[in-house]
């Protein structure tokens, strides 16, 4: 810039064409170094390699460029190890877990895949439809039961092994499998609650049906009143772009305490896109020798891949089963009669019997079925009249009666 004072109004108009017309010249040289680069070496005519050894700064940043779209594409590929490879890895694993002084369990969407969940990202994933402004079908998720990962992670817990779960997952199966309120950090919500904010503290609703019918980004009204004081009940999710402020179900504080006293971080099924973005849950303020040590089981690449112990690359449900294996547990299965969401529940009042018009939580059939086969066999007892009844009974299923039997 020096000269351009002394430069006049023409040859400053003829200094910037210069540049534009370099510049064209230049985009156009990369146009025709990258055609010539899709060529197979030899397909190339010697003008065209002539030229590529002319411009190797561009050949330099076009092969660059390349790589870059290639490991992106990588980091999309599902990778599964073979089976003699998971099987070491998981023995390893279950090293690590016996020898835990304080273990924490961190699940995404990939724990829930079997359950027939939706995956949270892909084309029609919950958060994907839910930022379109779409509802999730409600059979997607009010059919879904406990997986094998939820039960052994229930399993675990019961047996001491691990301390806390911290889940970006809203489909409430931690707690249907029977793993406490207090050992869960739902961070995302619970499509099963809805609490009033007016009274303290917060009151909870479980509810045995999705509450979320209603409820969208900035919008989170169900359309039920607090049978306490009220004030309309809003539900717990919390949507790209918002931030949680609900103590419970998030639990932020029990996460973060268990984050800072874990000296192993178990992450299963969570592309880890989103928990990275939570310095508190990876003790980041702490000299990386005394970080957690983290294992991952995930099929994809995770941001936190470099830095784990251990990359177990299979199915959740694959890992577990040999996991529980291996520490010689037995996995329970998962029994809608020992469901904790019938004891938690909060029936309707009458006048909310049609405030939505989700499918609820399929009641234990088996326990009725049983009932029925008993009542065959011997005359009914009072008792068993009574059970099949409330909860249970069949107006429960179709959603048009729900009344809790004392
Ligand atoms: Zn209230």
């Amino acid at each position: 810039m020096a000269a351009g004072g002394s430069l006049s109004r023409t040859e400053r108009k003829a200094v910037a064409r210069a540049e534009i017309l370099q510049q064209e010249e230049q985009q156009d040289r990369r146009r025709q170094v990258s055609r010539i680069l899709k060529k197979p070496v030899g397909e190339r005519n010697p003008e065209e390699s002539l030229l590529l050894g002319e411009c190797e700064d561009i050949v330099r940043e076009l092969e660059r460029r390349r790589k870059k779209r290639e490991g992106l594409r990588r980091r999309q590929e599902e990778v599964c190890d073979e089976p003699e490879e998971l099987k070491r890895k998981v023995i390893e694993l279950a090293a690590a877990v016996r020898s835990a002084k304080h273990l924490v369990i961190y699940t995404g969407a990939g724990i829930s895949t079997a359950a027939s969940i939706p995956d949270y990202r892909g084309p029609n994933g919950v958060w994907t439809l839910l930022q379109k402004g779409r509802s999730i079908r409600a059979t997607d998720l009010s059919e879904a039961e406990p997986t094998l990962t939820h039960m052994s992670i229930a399993c675990l817990h019961k047996h001491n092994l691990v301390q806390h779960v911290v889940s970006q997952n809203c489909d409430g199966l931690h707690l249907r499998s029977g793993l406490p309120q207090a050992a869960i950090s739902e961070l995302h919500g619970n499509m099963y609650i809805e609490v009033c904010t007016s009274c303290t503290p917060n009151r909870e609703y479980v509810r045995v049906f999705d509450v979320t019918e209603r409820t969208a980004l900035h919008r989170h009204h169900t359309g039920r009143m607090c049978h306490k004081c009220g004030t309309q009940l809003r539900d717990t999710i919390v949507h790209f772009g918002e931030k949680g402020t609900l103590r419970e179900p998030l639990n932020w504080e029990a996460a973060t305490e268990a984050a800072s006293k874990a000296d192993v971080i178990l992450c299963l099924g969570s592309s880890l896109k989103v928990l990275k973005k939570y310095p508190h849950l990876w003790c980041m303020s702490k000299p990386p020798s005394r970080r957690p040590k983290l294992y991952i089981v995930n099929l994809q690449w995770t941001p936190k891949d470099d830095l784990a112990a251990l990359k177990l690359h299979g199915k959740c449900d694959d890992v577990m089963r040999l996991l529980m294996e291996e520490l010689g547990l037995e996995i329970p299965c998962y029994d809608r009669t020992k469901d904790p969401i019938f004891s938690l529940a909060i029936p309707l009042s009458p006048d909310e019997e049609g405030s939505h018009s989700r499918r609820p939580v399929a009641p234990p059939w088996s326990l009725e079925e049983a009932q029925m086969q008993e009542q065959q066999q011997e005359p009914a007892s009072p008792l068993s009249l009574s059970l099949s009844g409330g909860w249970f009974g069949r107006g429960c299923a179709k959603g048009s009666k729900r009344k809790k039997v004392n």
